[in-house]
């Protein structure tokens, strides 16, 4: 098995050289997830650096909820977020809600009207937003900007004991109405808003903007490299100035890396929380969701996770990869672990007429055949057998030497059998073919006579058990040249869940529990689904064929 792939980037160097410079002696990181939605693939690139630099560096990692807005955060969200995480398989040292920093943000915020760095604004949204300029043109000082320390004080804490109305008033830096850098136009630091919070309750009506109490959380928990997404690198000097000017004691350093996205699906929990609104998919688990539980009802396993982020690395360029690309680790961690099993997931039945009626026997096959370690198991073998509908054409096609009338194939880990009759319903759809069998033929018995060219696999039509195989193709068709430019709800691929009703081998299907995974002979990797999947009807999820054109580079 392949062993997690380590990376550098320059990231990890900038920690290297902090440790030999003793800038600092360890390091602290933390990852920051905004409680208003599932995680998603994304947020695994960001906690597979943020945990995995604290674990290779002997340094510590926080948890942190950034629960500043208390309109769209919620405890389901929480609770998942957790979850995610320590599927993925990390551990954090400390975890914290942003909201229990709101005492501390709210002096921080007084120090800095105190330094005639803050002022209360009555402009309103749309006013603050016409007065702030453009990347051409400066902007305006707002009427209330001179306010005394002394009025500022008095209106600040009007505004925290609720005598305002949501929006009539904001706390806002008072910095640089010119400056070229947009961010320091005297930025709102603090708003009103007469809502319930998940973790406060009714005690606050004031809010720290994101951009204040970002900085603010990152120094009180001492973290030394607060690393973020490149859409904040024009944010990094308020960050800086918020650091400073409030007096912090500990400084964080700001380091922006690219975003990952992907192709065929969306990466926002926005977005991703309108699919589930507007039921366009089963929830957030979904199996065709980006999301860490979809990704783990689907079957991806974390350590094809941690790999694939691995693989794509960290770097300041945007980019796209291919979805396949974590199809890819799938496959390599799956290969040598998931058992090898028969399924049957559009089958035919196929009579062996020579065989006698009321018997079977046992037939052993290899349980993986890429890691001997995992030996073998008896499977059911008997006179009436399903076999995949496409195994069989009644006029074969060039090249196909699978079964049709007058040809042999061979049974995976069994006979030859020859198909001598094709028997039809009254429509003319072929639901039956007859074949007769060599008893001579047996795998393992060392037969030496004639070859045949292709070997299919079955299940035993008196000792299998039905299920359910659902099968998944990218939900966005965004490599559909006719959609681009399309609203990505607009881009539904309406055929991502093929759902076939079959059957499987018992053998391997005996004590298996949700969420195990089973390698599906000659079709692909699946797993038993978390929610549908009962002992009366098994369920699975195809998580990648067993095929693909997909490579690597390397
Ligand atoms: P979303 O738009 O999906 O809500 P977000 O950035 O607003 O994403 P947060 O909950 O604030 O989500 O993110 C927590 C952390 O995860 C942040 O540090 C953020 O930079 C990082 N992150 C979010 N999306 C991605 C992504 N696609 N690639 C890498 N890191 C990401
Ligand atoms: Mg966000």
């Amino acid at each position: 098995m392949s062993g997690e792939r380590e990376n550098s980037n320059f990231i990890r160097n900038i920690v290297i050289d902090d440790l030999k410079t003793g800038k600092h002696d360890s390091i602290i990181t933390r990852f920051p997830p905004e409680p208003n939605g599932y995680l998603h693939i994304g947020h695994a690139k960001s906690i597979c650096l943020n945990f995995g630099l604290a674990k290779e560096f002997e340094g510590r990692v926080n948890l942190r909820f950034d629960d500043t807005n208390p309109v769209k955060e919620d405890v389901e969200y929480v609770d998942s977020i957790k979850e995610d995480v320590s599927w993925l398989g990390f551990d954090w040292n400390e975890l914290h809600f942003a909201s229990d920093y709101f005492e501390e943000m709210h002096k921080r915020a007084v120090l800095l009207i105190n330094k005639g760095l803050a002022y209360v604004d009555d402009l309103n949204a749309d006013q603050i937003r016409e007065y702030r300029g453009t990347l051409t043109e400066p902007g305006k000082e707002s009427p209330y900007r001179n306010r005394s320390v002394k009025e500022n004080l008095d209106l600040f804490e009007r505004m925290k004991n609720g005598e305002f109305a949501d929006g009539e008033k904001v706390l806002r830096a008072k910095i640089d109405m010119a400056s070229p850098n947009i961010n320091f136009r005297d930025p709102v630091i603090y708003r009103i808003s007469h809502s319930e919070h998940h973790n406060t309750g009714n005690k606050w009506c004031i809010y720290p903007m994101y951009a204040f109490a970002h900085p603010l959380e990152d120094a009180i928990e001492h973290i030394t490299h607060s690393i973020c997404t490149l859409e904040f690198e024009d944010q990094r000097p308020f960050y800086d100035w918020v650091v400073r000017e409030t007096e912090m004691d500990s400084v964080p350093r700001q380091i922006e890396f690219a975003r990952l996205n992907m192709t065929n699906t969306v990466m926002s929990k926005r977005k991703l929380k309108q699919l589930v609104d507007e039921n366009v998919t089963d929830g957030w688990d979904d199996p065709r969701m980006p999301t860490i539980s979809g990704l783990r009802r689907r079957g991806y396993t974390p350590e094809s996770i941690r790999n694939f982020c691995s693989e794509i690395g960290v770097s300041k360029a945007d980019s796209t990869i291919d979805s396949q690309m974590l199809d890819f680790f799938l496959r390599e961690d799956l290969q040598p672990k998931a058992p090898l099993a028969m399924a049957v997931i559009d089958p035919l039945k196929l009579v062996i007429t020579n065989y006698p009626e009321d018997e079977s026997e046992e037939i052993e096959i290899e349980n993986n055949a890429k890691n001997e370690e995992m030996g073998t198991r008896m499977v059911s073998f008997s006179r009436e057998l399903y076999v995949e509908r496409d195994d069989f054409m009644e006029v074969p096609a060039k090249k196909y030497f699978r079964l049709f009338p007058g040809n042999e194939v061979r049974l995976k880990g069994g006979y030859f059998v020859k198909c001598n009759e094709v028997i039809k319903d009254k429509n003319g759809n072929v639901i039956q073919i007859n074949c007769t069998y060599d008893p001579e033929t047996r795998s393992g018995s060392g037969f030496v006579g004639r070859k045949v060219k292709a070997t299919i696999h079955w299940v035993d039509a008196n000792n299998c058990r039905p299920a359910e195989f659902r099968l998944y193709e990218p939900l966005i068709l965004d490599n559909d040249p006719e959609n681009k430019g399309k609203h990505f709800l607009e881009q539904i691929n309406e055929n991502s869940l093929i759902i076939k009703n079959g059957f499987v081998e018992k053998t391997a299907t005996e004590n298996l529990n949700k969420n195990d995974k089973l390698q599906f002979i000659r079709n692909g990797f699946y797993c038993v689904d978390n929610k549908y999947s009962s002992d009366d009807k098994l369920v699975f999820n195809r998580i990648v064929p067993l095929k693909s054109s997909f490579k690597l580079n390397k």
